[in-house]
């Protein structure tokens, strides 16, 4: 099922300046490389879940998400290549159709069905999902972004593939389901700092902790369950609130994509990067530190931002690279 996954992902040391000039040693997992279309931690949120169709039966899976949803791009096509339905409910009547993730989301054969901002702000209320359930009986319904325990499992596997000790690892928040993941399952001695990409992300705390209160109440055993106590979540570097694109980070994306030949995406990654960046400027960490960076992909938004950008006198340099 899984062949044309490039999996275990890449674990790259990078030779970037500002941490080789402070003694931090960083390391980056590129989840970025597993598909070029589901890339990152998409596709770790959605295996579990994928195989609980094929498994189950189900006729599909149903999903959310905004018009530029990595998660909508990525499902579209797992659904594709795993030969099962897929349906997105799309955020905003005026979901344009004409933007590149969701031509391709079409083009791989997901149904979109746009509904009102209204109606979509509902969607965790109790009613709107059976309801929903009702429309289309036989589907999976998983939540925006794969937040459910399916996906915290899957990024569980994460760090199995990572075979040296790490002092600190950092990784982005979203809906905070690969953070969990990687919280549940970096042992005891690591630290791990998220950073939310989006303003005032510290309600996610308490999501991280339902997550890990769910995972202890499994009825099995998991082998990867290894949480670490030493979490926190590091909110200054939001840049005005998720997907707002701020001209000192593009600046930052170019050049350290200059610098390491790596391309960062707009929304998570980058804002993680400059944060570590002006982190260990700062001091953060101590000499000697071994820090482990998570590349969650989202490459496949970078020409959407592009064009949000085009009246800009700055865009992201790399689009036609990658
Ligand atoms: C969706 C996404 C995230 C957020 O992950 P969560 O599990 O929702 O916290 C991070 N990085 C990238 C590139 C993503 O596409």
């Amino acid at each position: 099922m899984l062949s044309m996954f490039n999996l275990p992902s890449p674990l790259e040391k990078i030779e970037w300046s500002v941490a080789l000039d402070h003694g931090i040693e960083v390391w980056m997992k590129r989840d970025d490389q597993i598909h070029h279309v589901i890339s990152g931690n998409k596709w770790r949120k959605l295996k579990y879940s994928v195989k609980e169709v094929r498994d189950k039966k189900y006729d599909g899976l149903l999903t959310f998400g905004g018009a530029f949803s990595n998660h909508i791009a990525a499902t579209a096509h797992a659904g594709r290549v795993h030969g099962i339905s897929t349906i997105g409910i799309i955020r905003g009547e005026e979901a344009d159709r004409a933007n590149p993730t969701l031509t391709k989301a079409l083009k791989d054969g997901m149904q979109l069905v746009p509904i009102s901002r209204e109606e979509y702000a509902r969607k965790e209320l109790e009613g709107f999902l059976e309801q929903l359930q009702a429309q289309y009986p036989g589907y999976l319904i998983v939540p925006e972004g794969g937040a459910n325990r399916n996906g915290v499992l899957g990024c569980m596997e994460i760090l199995t593939e990572v075979q040296l000790d790490f002092d600190v690892i950092a990784c982005p928040l979203g809906t905070s389901t690969t953070f969990s993941g990687i919280v549940a399952s970096a042992g005891a001695t690591a630290e791990v700092l998220g950073f939310p990409a989006l303003k005032g992300g510290g309600y996610l705390r308490a999501h991280v902790n339902n997550f890990l209160e769910e995972l202890k109440s499994t009825p099995k055993q998991l082998s990867t369950f290894s949480p670490t106590q030493n979490w926190k979540l590091i909110e200054d570097y939001h840049f005005g609130g998720f997907a707002k694109m701020k001209e000192p980070l593009v600046r930052f994306m170019n050049a350290f994509w200059k610098e390491t030949g790596i391309p960062l995406d707009p929304v998570y990654t980058a804002k993680m990067m400059f944060g570590l960046d002006e982190m260990i400027r700062k001091g953060h960490f101590k000499n000697g530190t071994k820090l482990l960076t998570l590349h969650t992909g989202g490459l496949q938004g970078i020409a959407g931002m592009n064009k949000k950008l085009k009246n800009k006198n700055y865009n992201i340099e790399y689009e036609d690279k990658i």
